[in-house]
């Protein structure tokens, strides 16, 4: 088996929050990713496909082909975007690295022309990251009744 691995960044604002938490807690809980406003990280975003190569092309997937998708399915989405707000697969979710590499997945995984998705490792800062090898997990998801659905006017 042969692993290979596309590499993306992009630069995104989140706030972490639960609406069940109090005001305190989420304060508390996700310190300064609970700002009320967000606020931006730098990500790096890693997509690790395995497979056999085919005997043709020597290829796993053509990694042109795979930076296609990658763009495509989760960057120009994400990028310069406010991840509570402005990102329709992301609705509901609150969006900590871990939560981001199920989403990803979860969009990435059915449009792959050919190899198997290995592993999603998403960076959140050079210290904290995270990986995915997709196995089972429940995505907790709040309706639009329960979070907001844009930024809080502030006066
Ligand atoms: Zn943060």
């Amino acid at each position: 088996m042969v692993y290979v691995t596309r590499k993306a960044h992009f630069s995104a604002a989140h706030r972490l929050y639960n609406p069940t938490f109090t005001d305190e807690q989420n304060e508390r809980v996700f310190d300064k990713c609970n700002n009320l406003l967000g606020h931006g990280h730098n990500y790096t975003l890693e997509v690790t496909v395995r497979g056999i190569p085919d005997p043709a092309t020597g290829y796993v997937i053509d990694l042109k082909i795979l930076k296609d998708i990658l763009d495509h399915v989760i960057i120009d989405k994400v990028d310069h975007k406010h991840l509570n707000y402005d990102v329709e697969f992301l609705r509901g979710i609150i969006p900590t690295v871990e939560n981001l590499c199920v989403a990803f997945w979860q969009e990435l995984e059915p449009n792959l022309p050919s190899g198997t998705l290995h592993s999603i490792r998403l960076f959140e800062s050079d210290q904290n990251l995270c990986d995915y090898f997709g196995e089972p997990v429940e995505l907790p998801r709040w309706t639009s009744a329960e979070v907001p659905t844009h930024l809080p006017s502030v006066v």
